[in-house]
């Protein structure tokens, strides 16, 4: 293959187990050796990801973050020690990366990933990995990927559950048509308040590490369609197919999205929810839904997400009637019963009771904050997304 470079005899050692596969062989080899991957984040799933890649022999490593080694990060964050605390986690992640494989160039962008700073960073690289830990830089990384054409490979952790996937809008969905609205920020706990299992980041970290190697290598099945779910706890991995949404505002029919937003703005402009539940006139609280389910009140439970959301979790007795199809719907509901719309956050669950209603429904009102604020405040069991 002409254009890649040569291996080295020291290469050609270290990659034996590598060279010996057809799947990768020596051109592969040199292919990952040619290869620029993006590392957003160097934290629970940046640390696996980094190091498996650059064991692998991809010869340029990016990393993007502005963090520093605290002490709570080594119960999972392998890529650092103890002796790192308080150093630069780019610094630390550079040295442990040189150590392992003295071959890989680490370029080190110690910035936080911004609308201003995403394109140029991204530009230079053939995968990113998506590493980061909240939805403002999902987003951003998401929307920055579809503009360059770029593959994200995306994971995320929250206690004993993890997802992956590979967004690339060329070939597939981007996250936008998986997740077209943020949730609202007071129902997103950090790995911080919520805790997570060490072990956890370095499976789903490792997921993504695999999906970089088999993208670079043009080999075997990518997660590209695909959303992985995996469950700890029940040591059970799911898988959901995923489609484009023609509606989706990067990658859909018609696109809107043209350059990069304000994505902390995006992942925040609805209002903080007061301390005091206390809903809007067509909102019920999960509190009120679950009082009047003990109570056994004749409530229809209309579920308005997609049928893969319905398989991921829902209110026991809920019926689904995805948004899409409530129009053709509303016309069979029987407008002297008492309905309960819910949704993912509360979002589009408010949108079809207010259509529910302007159809003549009397009684609709939606779940605020929906199913996550139901897994939250009222059923710990319940699976999340
Ligand atoms: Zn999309």
């Amino acid at each position: 293959m002409p254009g890649l470079p040569a291996l080295t005899p020291e290469e050609l050692r270290r990659y034996a187990r590598h060279l010996i596969l057809p799947q990768v062989g020596p051109d592969g080899q040199r292919r990952l050796k040619a290869a620029r991957v993006l590392l957003v984040g160097v934290g629970g799933l940046g640390s696996p990801a980094a190091l498996y890649l650059a064991a692998a022999g991809v010869g340029t490593l990016g990393l993007v973050d502005h963090d520093v080694v605290d002490a709570s990060n080594l119960q999972r964050q392998v890529l650092h020690g103890t002796k790192d605390v308080g150093r630069s986690k780019l610094a630390s992640a550079a040295a442990r990366i040189a150590d392992l494989n003295p071959g890989v160039a680490v370029e080190r962008h110690e910035a936080r990933l911004t609308s201003a700073n995403a394109l140029a960073v991204l530009e230079g690289y053939d995968v990113v990995v998506d590493g980061s830990d909240n939805f403002p830089t999902r987003y951003l990384v998401n929307d920055a990927c579809v503009l360059l054409g770029k593959p994200d490979v995306y994971g995320s952790i929250f206690r004993f559950e993890g997802q992956a996937s590979v967004f690339w809008a060329q070939r597939g969905p981007c996250y936008r048509c998986l997740y077209r609205d943020p949730p609202p920020p007071e129902l997103v706990p950090s790995c911080e308040d919520a805790g997570v299992l060490g072990v956890l980041p370095g499976i789903i970290g490792s997921i993504q590490a695999m999906e970089a190697l088999k993208l670079l290598l043009g080999a075997g099945e990518t997660l590209v369609g695909r959303l992985l779910l995996f469950d700890a706890m029940k040591m059970a991995f799911r898988e959901l197919a995923l489609e484009r949404d023609p509606a989706c505002p990067a990658c859909g029919a018609h696109p809107t999205l043209d350059g990069l937003i304000d994505y902390d703005a995006f992942c925040g402009a609805r209002p903080a929810a007061p301390a005091r539940e206390e809903p809007a006139p067509m909102e019920l609280t999960v509190h009120e839904l679950k009082e009047g389910l003990d109570q056994a009140r004749k409530l229809v439970l209309l579920d308005v997400r997609e049928q893969w959301e319905f398989d991921v979790c829902h209110v026991a007795g809920s019926r689904l009637v995805p948004l899409g199809s409530l129009v053709e719907n509303a016309a069979t509901l029987d407008a002297d019963a008492e309905y309960v719309t819910i949704c993912h956050t509360g979002r589009r669950s408010l949108q079809a009771a207010l259509f529910l209603k302007s159809q003549g429904i009397e009684t609709v009102r939606s779940l605020r904050g929906g199913v996550e604020a139901w897994a939250v405040n009222v059923d710990p069991t319940m699976a999340r997304y």
